[in-house]
């Protein structure tokens, strides 16, 4: 008997109907289709991936799988190993084509894809992958690069196909559950809501009104995870591509943004979509170079760290039990979670990377588990930046004390998750450790019995990490390598690369 002839569209990080080149080019081959998700136990015991990631994505796959059901053919599950897999779906069918996005993930999904390309050329099947947002396969100079991202993202979103022309018979595997056996990293906490649905109406939600508080409350750890978009997880799994958010927010500023108008709206939707571009920007830098999830963008810096590992220190920052209550207080509400503003993000790693002196690495992955809306593009390129490494970028070390002060002036954000500061005064809670013991036990916080006084020095540490760092500026070639990374990896908002500017510090 002949094997029945269709094409594939393979989701990925596209867990999307609309906007989907991949499944619209896939429909016109006028082919029964199989639109397929693999669920990969390989992919998931590694170190960076978790329970968290997963039932996101989980929420994300039952309502693509509504949204295709209702165009004629349900998504078919598949467990198991993407290449055995794909031989025994070319065993039962004629594959004439696959259709995919391409996907700019860590080494492990690079390589895999790599051998799915050969797979599929030693079989005859034509293997079709388009840009996925605004990264550039292949680019050739990076001056080039935002004209072609912003000549993509300003265009037309592509229509949802109207039908698909349904498979004779597939079997599905059922999808894993959400606390899969698969699943090597356990979640402790909550997990952002996910699915198309849930992220259409967040979008909506953030434009319509919570976006008038973008940039005031950016960086407050209290208040900003209701007045930031919370996009993140969905862009992260193209459950709403880039342009359709640009589409969608052109839309309502042509309209005036509507009755809910408030003041500074457009300065709040200018800001956000500056991130939206940094965003496609970050990602291009693995894209370029898939190296910099383990190697230091700047070589000067390779191993910096390696002769101050301190377990007690890496453990006493994982748990949230540095005696820094704002340090703290991020940390174990990024546990229970998911999310942080960037600004505190960048003080956990700055905190890890010069207080601590902990390798890049070992903190990335710590938090590439913790955040769900882990992308490894932007990830291990904001952990380099964050931790000094990458020789182009100005070095900043947050002052967790100043932050404190700054973003959560009455401690509200600290006491919510550090509760041994429960009854401590407004006057301590940002450095507790000025309490006398008469002060420590009105306030039922007796420190290094109930709370850690500070695990370290904050400014002996900043000084020492910023001698560390300076001393490789001072090596042979070190400018020259710098110029190559910029040249390579650099943000073209300067078009000049200035030598001396990446001598500058800031404490913040
Ligand atoms: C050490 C570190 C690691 C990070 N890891 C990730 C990660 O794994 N995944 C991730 O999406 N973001 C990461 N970020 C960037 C940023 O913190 C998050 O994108 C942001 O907090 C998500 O919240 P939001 O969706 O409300 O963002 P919004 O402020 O509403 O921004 C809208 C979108 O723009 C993008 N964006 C925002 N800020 C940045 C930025 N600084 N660089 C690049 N893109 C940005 C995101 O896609 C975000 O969803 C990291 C930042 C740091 C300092």
């Amino acid at each position: 008997m002949s094997k029945e002839k269709i094409s594939i569209v393979w989701f990925k990080k596209d867990l999307r109907i609309n906007d989907n080149l991949a499944l619209l080019s896939s429909s016109e081959t006028n082919l029964p289709v199989l639109p397929l998700y693999i669920f990969e136990p390989d992919y998931w015991c590694q170190d960076f991936a978790s329970q968290r990631h997963w039932e996101f994505i989980h929420d994300c796959l039952i309502d693509l799988n509504e949204d295709l059901k209702k165009i004629g053919q349900s998504l078919i599950i598949k467990i198991g190993e993407t290449k055995n897999i794909f031989e025994n779906i070319i065993k039962n069918y004629d594959i004439q084509s696959v259709f995919a996005h391409q996907e700019t993930g860590n080494s492990w999904t690079y390589e895999r894809d790599k051998d799915i390309r050969i797979l599929l050329k030693n079989n005859r099947i034509l293997f079709n992958e388009f840009p996925n947002n605004g990264v550039v396969r292949g680019l050739k100079d990076r001056n080039d690069w935002s004209k072609i991202r912003n000549s993509r993202m300003y265009k037309d979103n592509f229509e949802s196909p109207l039908k698909l022309i349904p498979l004779k018979s597939i079997n599905t595997d059922i999808l894993p559950n959400r606390q899969s056996k698969f699943l090597k990293n356990k979640s402790n906490g909550i997990t952002q809501k996910g699915g198309r649905i849930e992220g259409l109406k967040i979008l909506d939600s953030f434009l319509n009104e919570r976006c008038k508080n973008y940039l005031k409350n950016l960086s407050k750890p209290e208040y900003s995870a209701d007045s930031s978009s919370r996009l993140s997880p969905f862009l992260s799994n193209g459950v709403i591509s880039v342009k359709e958010i640009i589409n969608e927010y052109r839309k309502r500023k042509e309209n005036n943004f509507s009755s809910s108008n408030v003041k500074g709206l457009k300065r709040n939707i200018s800001a956000f979509n500056s991130r939206l571009s940094w965003r496609c920007h970050f990602i291009q830098k693995l894209e370029d170079q898939p190296d910099i999830e383990f190697k230091s963008m700047h070589s000067a810096y390779e191993g910096i760290r390696d002769d101050f590992n301190n377990e007690f220190f890496f453990a006493s920052w994982m748990e949230g039990k540095t005696g820094f209550p704002i340090v703290d207080a991020c940390m174990r509400s990024l546990i229970k979670t998911g999310w942080l503003p960037f600004r505190m993000r960048a003080m956990l790693v700055s905190f890890a990377s010069y207080n601590l002196l902990i390798d890049w690495k070992k903190s990335g992955t710590y938090l590439a588990k913790l955040f769900t809306d882990f992308e490894p593009g932007i990830h291990y390129s904001q952990m380099q930046m964050q931790s000094g490494v990458t020789g182009i970028n100005a070095v900043r070390i947050y002052n967790p004390i100043k932050q404190s002060y700054d973003q959560d002036p009455d401690g509200t954000f600290i006491k919510k998750w550090v509760t041994e500061l429960k009854y401590v005064h407004n006057t301590y809670i940002h450095e507790p450790w000025k309490m006398n013991l008469d002060l420590q036990q009105k306030s039922k916080c007796i420190l290094d019995l109930d709370y850690p006084k500070p695990i370290v020095d904050h400014n002996q540490t900043s000084k020492f990490a910023k001698n560390l760092i300076y001393s490789k500026k001072k090596t042979k070639n070190f400018n020259d390598d710098a110029v190559k990374v910029f040249n390579k990896l650099g943000s073209r908002k300067k078009p000049v690369f200035r030598k001396r500017a990446i001598k500058t510090y800031s404490y913040q």
